[in-house]
């Protein structure tokens, strides 16, 4: 843990973006970096597994029947309907790395992430990351294999939604903190680094009585100084 060890509040940090934006592998490579001290957070989706997809480490998989029953159950803290499927964050899993101080990944979607900001302000950071063109969204889809033509227009479609949201709360305080284009991957992984290392120093997160012990100048000090 970097800053002396000053405990703090976990973040709720919100990668979100069109498809190919490179939000998976951002979050699985702070997941190795930071293996200590960030957590993925695992939604429950009612999509089927995709190849390589592991129960419990990518989703936790389900279906529309036992979704419903725990959104009645009140065991999400938000969950959306996303290309005629359901994704769901659990309240438990948030609720676990707040407290704890362990930063939780959300690779959900722009309403998602809206919702997270919306309710806990203070512990939401949201980033957004685009490709640098249209031309380069397009070949990212494509890229990514197992899409169908029908896929690929409805993945660019909602892209296009998530970026007209952009440039209407581009101005408004409080909703996506950072915008970042994609082009280089390297330097966009640093970039979000960063700001993940930038926001864990953030004043209003840390350890009231940790920041007063190191403010406190000692009165022993003080007479040393007459
Ligand atoms: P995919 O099916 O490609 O894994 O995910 C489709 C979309 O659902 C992505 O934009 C992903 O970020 C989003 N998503 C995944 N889990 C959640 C969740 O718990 N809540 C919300 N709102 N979106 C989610």
């Amino acid at each position: 843990m970097q800053n002396h060890g000053v405990k703090r509040r976990g973040l709720l940090f919100c990668l979100i973006g069109p498809a190919g934006g490179g939000k998976t592998t951002f979050c699985e490579r702070l997941l190795v970096e930071y293996h200590d001290s960030v957590r993925l957070s695992v939604s429950v989706t009612t999509r089927a597994p995709r190849p390589g997809e592991k129960e419990g480490v990518s989703y936790f998989f389900t279906n529309q029947e036992d979704f419903k029953a725990r959104v009645a159950r009140g065991e999400f803290f938000e969950w959306e309907e996303i290309h005629g499927n359901s994704y769901g964050t659990l309240q438990s899993v948030l609720d676990a790395a707040l407290s704890s101080g362990v930063d939780l990944l959300l690779d959900v979607d722009i309403r998602g992430a809206l919702n997270f900001k919306n309710r806990l302000p203070k512990d939401t950071i949201v980033v957004f990351l685009a490709p640098p063109s249209s031309e380069e969204l397009l070949r990212r889809v494509v890229q990514r294999g197992g899409a169908s033509s029908k896929e690929v227009r409805t993945r660019i479609e909602t892209a296009k939604r998530e970026y007209a949201k952009v440039i209407e709360l581009a101005k408004s305080p409080a909703c996506i903190d950072y915008f970042l284009v994609n082009e280089d991957k390297e330097l966009t992984y640093q970039s979000v680094k960063n700001i993940l290392l930038a926001e864990r120093t953030r004043l209003m997160r840390l350890d009231e009585a940790a920041i007063q012990k190191i403010c406190a100048i000692s009165p022993d000090l003080e007479k040393e100084l007459v």
